[in-house]
């Protein structure tokens, strides 16, 4: 559905209309190009001899400098709700498609460059990318994976040896920094922002809504399109004070559904392990359910429901971390009534997908919470009494589940003993806050012995879902000094440690320590929405 529309340079506010591409090629400027890392996981997705990351021309391929042989360069065009406000058209600003690769397995996998210069759609921008930003991109994705959330790759980086102009911090005074590119990997890049682009523009472009529709469904959700109507699958049938969605009769009310419940459980897994995106635009949400646009993020430290990492989202914190639940039902929503305008879905499996997102969202919240503190039941009180003594006490969200699991189910402990495990996560707390803790450990300690699980067991488990090592901004920061120096070898350790995040590592326990003072500067432990 592209192609019609060439590259026309980009000139501010310029429109590209009835297309969902525009044919482009890279056009950023290198000099000396640098791999600074590479992910050897992504290249077996892609059958990439891990040999091919040597190759001499490989910093040029990878920044879009020589074409890829087979290669289709294309920007995407997509509209999106910034901040809750329609922005009208984004588009790839800064990102090209060098095209899809079919895999032995018969995958499809879209590969991706970001930075590679400008497109019809940079607005005022400079289609370019940064070497800070573009690290935090390469190692947040694969930090994801390993954590086993989804999320798009990043096949490698490469420093570009050209300087780009960023005004990053508050001063207003320009730095040049250096510039960077990151191949990043996905089965589609398809946004919510993708089909209201089309909506938006009135009743013509609503075919592009239904083909973009088509195309989602052959290539990523087939076994919607294989759906028989023979095979009961009527989900709402019978389901007191709601209406009965069949969605079997109709293909986009099932699509809208399964969009609406991955984004639950990705929202759901977010939560677990203290993931804040920072910018949840509907032009930053994608129709496979996968993380994507790694830009101001963050993951907590200190427990604070109210976090953002985003400086462009202060005062309002509508992405703040206890918000994205409800942000994700705010973007379903703007997405399911894209489809109805589109005459695609009805009203009412419009509000059916809706329903769907919120009770996909709690089963799967309830079982990672349950799963975090070993228990083999959900229990509220517990949880959210825990998160209350939490945020009162600025307690770490990773480094308390991790010693949570070392607390024994005995119920004969005495009262001045039970803190002992939690000691290295409890610091600085007064008397009155130690009772807090020790009535609730003693309550803790009841359902784990009414749980019956033996301790060993437990501690197993929930050291599989309780990362020891998550990819805090700092550590980020580390990884990024050092590369602006020339020296890459701390992101390619970053990178090793947060691909095991669940493992005891010998030798890398400073990767587990709480960020030091200086992590608390702008700029580290909060960024903007452009950098
Ligand atoms: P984001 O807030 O990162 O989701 O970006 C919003 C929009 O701005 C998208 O259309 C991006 O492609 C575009 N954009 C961000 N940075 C740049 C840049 N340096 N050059 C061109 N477009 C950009
Ligand atoms: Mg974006
Ligand atoms: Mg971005």
């Amino acid at each position: 559905f592209g192609g019609e529309v060439e590259a026309r340079g980009a000139e501010l506010g310029s429109l590209v209309l009835r297309a969902c591409y525009t044919k482009v090629s890279p056009s950023v400027q290198v000099e000396n190009p640098k791999l600074v890392v590479w992910s050897d996981s992504v290249a077996k997705l892609l059958d990439l001899d891990p040999q091919e990351f040597e190759r001499p021309d490989f910093p040029l391929l990878f920044s879009g400098a020589l074409p890829l042989v087979g290669g289709l360069p294309y920007a995407q065009c997509y509209g999106g709700h910034q901040f809750g406000v329609w922005a009208g058209q984004l588009g790839d600003g800064r990102a090209i498609t060098l095209g899809e690769l079919l895999n032995s397995r018969g995958e499809r996998w879209e590969l991706q460059l970001k930075g590679a210069g400008k497109t019809p759609y940079s607005r005022f921008a400079d289609g370019l990318a940064v070497l800070r930003s573009s690290i935090r991109e390469f190692l947040c994705s694969e930090a994801m994976h390993g954590l086993g959330i989804p999320t798009t790759r990043a096949l490698c980086l490469v420093a570009t040896g050209k300087y780009v102009s960023r005004d990053m911090f508050y001063d207003g005074n320009p730095k040049d920094e250096p510039g960077a590119i990151v191949c990043r990997v996905a089965q589609s890049f398809l946004r919510f922002g993708s089909y209201q682009i089309h909506a938006s523009r009135g009743k013509e472009d609503l075919e592009i809504v239904r083909l973009l529709a088509d195309y989602a469904i052959r290539h990523h959700f087939s076994h919607i399109e294989k759906m028989d109507k023979s095979e009961d699958l009527s989900f709402g049938a019978g389901q007191e004070g709601s209406p009965v969605v069949d969605l079997t009769s109709n293909k986009y009310a099932a699509w809208s559904v399964e969009v609406a419940e991955r984004t639950a459980s990705l929202i759901a897994s977010w939560q677990g392990v203290g993931f804040t995106h920072g910018v949840l635009n509907t032009d930053n949400m994608s129709i496979l359910g996968l993380t994507i646009d790694y830009g101001p993020f963050g993951f907590l430290d200190a427990f604070d429901p109210s976090y953002t990492p985003n400086t462009t989202d202060l005062p309002g914190r509508r992405y703040c971390f206890a918000n994205q639940p409800d942000i994700g039902l705010w973007n379903i929503a703007q997405f399911t009534t894209t489809l109805e305008a589109a005459n695609l879905i009805s009203k009412d499996e419009a509000n059916y997908a809706m329903e769907r997102y919120g009770n996909k969202f709690m089963d799967e919240y309830q079982a990672i919470m349950t799963r975090k503190l070993g228990l083999a039941k959900y229990n509220k009180q517990l949880i959210s009494k825990l998160l209350n003594n939490m945020a009162v006490d600025k307690v770490d969200y990773t480094n308390f589940f991790r010693v949570l699991s070392n607390i024994k189910a005995d119920p004969n402990i005495p009262e001045n003993e039970l803190l002992i495990p939690l000691k290295s996560v409890l610091l600085d707390i007064g008397q009155e806050r130690k009772e807090a803790w020790i009535s609730w450990v003693q309550t803790y300690i009841q359902e784990l012995v009414s749980n019956g699980i033996v301790d060993e067991q437990r501690k197993a488990a929930m050291n599989s879902v309780n990362p020891k090592y998550i990819l805090r901004n700092y550590l980020c920061q580390g990884a990024i000094d050092a590369a602006e120096q020339g020296d890459y070898e701390e992101v390619r350790r970053v990178l090793r440690v947060m691909q095991n995040p669940y493992d005891e590592q010998k030798g890398m326990e400073k990767y587990a320590r709480l960020p030091p003072a200086w992590a608390y500067r702008p700029g580290v432990c909060m960024l903007s929405c452009s950098s």
